[in-house]
C-alpha cells in the first residue's frame, strides 16, 4: 500500500512489530500526536509506539517499504514539531525507557525515549549526573543529538561530550552500534548532527559525581536594571570557575505568591544558579551577583533535581512558541544595552530571552572531535517567545525576529540548533560551517542516502559517495 492510499489497515501490515499503534480516530491518538509547541497540529497516518530497538527497526523498514514520510518522536520538544508529520509514520520512542546505571564505572545506559526528569531521577539515586535539559519533560534523544546544553555544562561539557556509545537503527532498518571505535564516522555525526543519521535506541553516557544536594536557586532583579545586571553578569561569567553553572533570563515576574505583589506582571531578570562544587562554597562563588542586590535571592543548598525543576512551571506543554537563537563571541556594552532595552519590553508575559554563557569544560573539547562546534562562543542567546492567543502570533514572531535581528552585529553567524526554529538549510549549514557540513553530508550519504530521516534540522546527503561504511 503506497503513501496517500487507504491507510485503514496500516497497523496490520507492520510485521515483526510488538508495540502498539494508533491511527486517526483511535482513543489516545490526539494525545499521542501533541507536541510541546501548540502551533504544531500534525496528523500522522500511523503512530508506531515502539517498545524495543527491534520495533523501531520494523517500523523503519515498514515506513520505507510503504514510501511513508517518517518522523521520530523522542520527547516532542523541538519547536519545529519535528516529532510529528502529516499523513506519514510517526515512530514513537516514548516506550523505550530502559535505564541502568553502573555506579562503579560511572556509566548510564538510557533508552532513546527517556525524558531528562526520568534520567536525573535514575542517576541521582547514585549521586551521579550528566549535563542535561533544564526542563525535565524534554527528551533525552533530541537534546543529546543536538549536543545538549544544561546547568552542568561548564563543569562536565555538553551532553554529547559525555556520549560513550549509542545503539542506532539505521535508515536501512539495521541495528548497529556506534562509538569512537565502532562506526566512528556515524558516531562523530550523531554528536551534534541531530536526528539525521539514524534512530538512537540506547544512549550510553558518562556520569559525574554530583548531589543529591547542590547549591542553587534563583536571583531576581527588576527589569529596570536590565542593562546593568546583564553587563555585571557578563563580567562575572568571564572569570567564573568551571563549577559556576548559571543562565540569565529576561522574564516577566509571575503572579505567584513567592513574588512580592508590586513586582508581579512586571519585567524582571532571573539568574539561575547551579554550583557543581562543594555546596558550602556556593555562596562565595556567586557573591558578586548577590552583591548586586537582587530583589529576591532564593539561593540555598537544595536537591539537584529541584534545580532541574525550577523553570518547569514557566514552560508548560501546549502554548504557542516561536524561537530563534544565535551564538556571540562577546557582548560589548552596546550589545547589552540593545538586548536589555527590548528584552525588558516583551509582547507576551511568557516570553523568555535566555543568555547562556560558554567557557569551562565545554570550550576545551577539540572542535574537530565531533559534529557540534561553536566551542569558542562566549554566549548563546535563546530568543524564546511564548504566548497563548493565536491572534497574537504575528506580533510575537515579529518581536522575536526584530530583537534577534538587532543583535546580529555581534553574532558569530552560527546558531544553536536545539534552540532554532525552522529557518532553512542556510542556517543549518552556517551553524556547522562549510567543512563540517560537507563531512556531515558525506556521512549522511553513507547511512541515509535517500534522506529518509528528513523531518529534522535537515542535512541532505552529498550527491556523490566518497566514504564507505
Ligand atoms: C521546555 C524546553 C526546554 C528546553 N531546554 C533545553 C536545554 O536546556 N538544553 C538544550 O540543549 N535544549 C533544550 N531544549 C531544546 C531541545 O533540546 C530540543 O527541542 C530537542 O530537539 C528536544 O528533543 P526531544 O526529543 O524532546 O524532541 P523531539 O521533537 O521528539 O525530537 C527532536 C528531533 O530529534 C529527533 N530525535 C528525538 N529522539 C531521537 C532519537 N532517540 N534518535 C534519533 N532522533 C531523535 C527527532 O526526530 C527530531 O528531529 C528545550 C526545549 C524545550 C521545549
Amino acid at each position: 500500500m503506497a503513501a496517500g492510499g487507504d491507510m485503514s489497515d496500516l497497523k496490520t501490515e507492520l510485521t515483526g512489530f510488538t508495540g502498539t499503534t494508533l491511527q486517526p480516530g483511535d482513543a489516545g491518538y490526539d494525545e499521542a500526536r501533541a507536541v510541546f509547541n501548540g502551533l504544531i497540529d500534525r496528523k500522522p497516518a500511523l503512530i508506531a509506539r515502539c517498545t524495543s530497538a527491534a520495533d523501531v527497526a520494523a517500523a523503519v523498514r515498514f515506513g520505507r517499504a510503504e514510501g511513508l514520510e517518517i518522523s521520530v518522536y523522542g520527547g516532542g520538544h523541538s519547536v519545529t514539531g519535528a516529532a510529528v508529520c502529516d499523513q506519514g509514520l510517526c515512530i514513537d520512542l516514548r516506550g523505550l525507557k530502559a535505564t541502568s546505571v553502573d555506579p562503579a564505572a560511572r556509566l548510564l545506559r538510557a533508552g532513546g525515549g527517556l525524558t531528562w526528569g526520568e534520567l536525573d531521577a535514575a542517576t541521582q539515586e547514585h549521586g551521579l549526573a550528566v549535563t542535561g535539559g533544564r526542563v525535565p519533560t524534554t527528551g533525552v534523544g533530541g537534546l543529546s543529538l543536538g549536543s545538549g546544553s544544561g546547568w552542568l555544562e561548564r563543569a562536565f561539557g555538553f551532553t554529547c561530550d559525555n556520549l560513550v556509545e549509542v545503539e542506532v537503527v539505521t535508515a536501512a532498518g539495521e541495528i548497529v552500534t556506534a562509538s569512537e571505535t565502532e562506526n566512528a564516522d556515524l558516531f562523530w555525526a550523531l554528536r551534534g548532527g541531530g536526528g539525521n543519521f539514524g534512530i538512537v535506541t540506547t544512549f550510553t553516557l558518562r556520569l559525574h559525581p554530583l548531589g543529591p544536594i547542590v547549591y542553587g536557586g534563583m536571583l531576581v532583579y527588576p527589569g529596570l536594571r536590565g542593562a546593568e545586571v546583564l553587563k555585571a553578569y557578563r563580567d562575572f561569567t568571564a572569570s567564573a570557575p568551571d563549577e559556576v553553572g548559571s543562565g540569565l533570563a529576561f522574564i516577566t515576574a509571575p503572579h505567584e505568591e513567592f513574588v512580592p505583589e508590586p513586582a508581579r506582571g512586571h519585567p524582571a531578570i532571573g539568574i539561575i544558579c547551579c554550583y557543581t562544587g562543594d555546596p558550602a562554597d556556593g555562596p562565595a562563588a556567586y557573591q558578586a551577583l548577590i552583591d548586586l542586590g537582587p530583589a529576591m535571592a532564593m539561593v540555598q543548598p537544595m536537591p539537584y533535581v529541584a534545580v532541574q525543576q525550577l523553570i518547569e512551571p514557566a514552560n508548560p506543554k501546549g502554548r504557542l512558541n516561536y524561537w530563534t537563537a544565535d551564538f556571540y563571541s562577546a557582548l560589548p556594552d552596546e550589545a547589552c544595552d540593545t538586548l536589555a532595552a527590548q528584552a525588558t519590553r516583551p509582547v507576551s508575559p511568557y516570553t523568555q530571552i535566555i543568555v547562556v554563557p560558554g567557557g569551562g569544560a565545554l570550550s576545551r573539547v577539540p572542535d574537530a572531535s565531533m559534529a557540534f562546534g561553536s566551542r569558542d562562543a562566549a554566549f548563546n542567546i535563546h530568543y524564546l517567545s511564548m504566548w497563548e492567543d493565536p491572534a497574537e502570533t504575528a506580533r510575537n514572531t515579529d518581536y522575536t525576529r526584530d530583537l534577534a535581528g538587532s543583535m546580529k552585529p555581534w553574532s558569530t553567524g552560527t546558531a544553536y540548533l536545539n534552540f532554532l526554529g525552522d529557518e532553512g538549510r542556510g542556517r543549518v549549514e552556517a551553524s556547522f560551517g562549510p567543512e563540517k557540513f560537507a563531512r556531515l553530508q558525506q556521512i549522511k550519504a553513507v547511512w541515509d542516502p535517500d534522506n529518509l530521516f528528513h523531518v529534522n534540522q535537515n542535512i541532505p546527503p552529498a550527491p556523490t559517495l566518497p566514504l564507505q561504511r
